[in-house]
């Protein structure tokens, strides 16, 4: 988050060109405060900024009522703008799930979707319950909207598992904080959510590894909880195992930490540093021993994602040894599966229904909570490994 208050005064020449946009949208109030003070404004006109952009969500510096109009001139010819990224395209699944290609200020874009009724794996499952959801209708008689949405931290990624349609992108460029908490305040208001009543979810599991862009990530974070006003408790960041990342995530206060997701994905460090070739950096017993520094909450479980891969990773043998180093973390966890979604140019097969149901079973009979992520919008690519940018619906 930048205080560097030269961003503003000193500035006196428009920018026709568009060269120097300056996106307010990704500051937080503080910052958004020191940025009206270098402008010879009192403080508080920061916080009138911040519930413009974050609250009531408006996307045009010029539609901001609450500041004189001849302050947003004077914003708008030092090259300030509201910059928050945009739905360019919309694709939609016959399950109601939206994939929506988000462009940002330099045109580069990413992919978030919204998935209507939870995903099957992040709500739903039980692993809400420190939440009092209430009923389903709010104060005003509305039917309460649920949602899962899906949010990318980077352009492409870096890590390269190999089932994974978004590493054949590799990596272009980290997103800010303002275009990844963009993403769900633009989502947010297509869908008319009223943040409070409405029940959304937050995976940070679209396009990218969230530890590898840590501070912008946070930064998102801190911003969709202290300004936007949604709980961290509804957030789950998804990690390859970066273990640097995870202890650092480990010493975030608890509110403002989402809850946690390593992508396993395979039962031993053999099959794994197969699939995902970071495990050969970090293997397994590294990433627990830095999953174990978190601080858990109350009924909070470190969520284990597993795709399942015919004939790779979906032996009930695997499920055995998933259990048993589930059982050795020492850790609440559950598991949630996630059979794989086929896409261009990769080699793996799906699994079989049956052997989906044969994994659960065997895990659930070990005592682990499991449950079968239900695959959303294949039909455009919307689901688990698919994000690719792709521009067929
Ligand atoms: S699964 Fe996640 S971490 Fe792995 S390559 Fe794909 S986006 Fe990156």
């Amino acid at each position: 988050m930048s205080g560097d208050s030269s961003q503003l005064v000193g500035l006196d020449a428009g920018d026709p060109a568009g060269v120097n946009r300056r996106p307010l949208f990704g500051l937080d109030a503080e910052a958004l405060a020191a940025q009206m003070v270098a402008a010879g404004e009192p403080p508080w006109r920061g916080r009138q900024l911040a519930e413009a952009l974050y609250r009531q969500r408006i996307a045009e510096l010029d539609a901001i009522t609450t500041l004189p109009k001849p302050l947003r001139q004077r914003l708008a010819a030092e090259g300030w703008e509201v910059g928050r990224p945009q739905i360019a395209q919309v694709f939609r699944s016959v399950d109601g799930t939206e994939r929506y290609l988000v462009q940002c200020q330099d045109a580069e874009t990413v992919e978030t979707v919204w998935m209507p009724e939870g995903d099957g794996g992040e709500a739903g499952d039980g692993s809400g319950q420190e939440i009092d959801d209430g009923d389903e209708t709010g104060e005003a008689g509305k039917r309460r909207q649920r949602a899962t949405i899906c949010v990318s931290s980077q352009v492409g990624c870096a890590v390269n598992c190999q089932f994974c349609l978004t590493a054949k992108l590799g990596l272009q460029r980290n997103l800010t904080a303002g275009e990844i908490a963009g993403q769900v305040v633009t989502v947010f208001d297509r869908h008319g959510v009223e943040v409070g009543r409405d029940r959304m979810n937050l995976v940070f599991m679209g396009m990218g590894e969230p530890f590898l862009n840590y501070e912008n990530f946070m930064a998102a974070v801190r911003l969709l909880v202290t300004e936007v006003g949604l709980s961290p408790q509804r957030m789950t960041v998804s990690t390859s195992g970066i273990v640097p990342g995870i202890e650092r995530f480990a010493q975030e206060p608890p509110e403002v930490r989402p809850k946690l997701a390593i992508s396993l994905n395979a039962p031993n460090d053999q099959i794994r540093s197969e699939i995902m070739p970071i495990n050969r950096k970090w293997p397994i017993e590294a990433v627990m021993d830095a999953v174990r520094q978190l601080r858990l909450r109350s009924h909070e479980r470190i969520t284990f994602e597993y795709v399942l891969l015919d004939g790779v990773t979906d032996r009930p043998e695997h499920a055995v040894e998933v259990a048993r180093l589930a059982r050795k973390t020492g850790l609440p966890v559950k598991v949630n599966l996630i059979a794989w979604n086929p896409g261009p140019g990769i080699e793996y097969t799906m699994p079989q229904p049956e052997a989906v149901e044969t994994f659960r079973q065997a895990l659930a009979g070990e005592g682990i909570p499991t449950y079968v992520r239900r695959p959303r919008g294949r039909d455009i690519f919307a689901a688990c490994g698919q994000l690719k940018r792709t521009v067929e619906g």
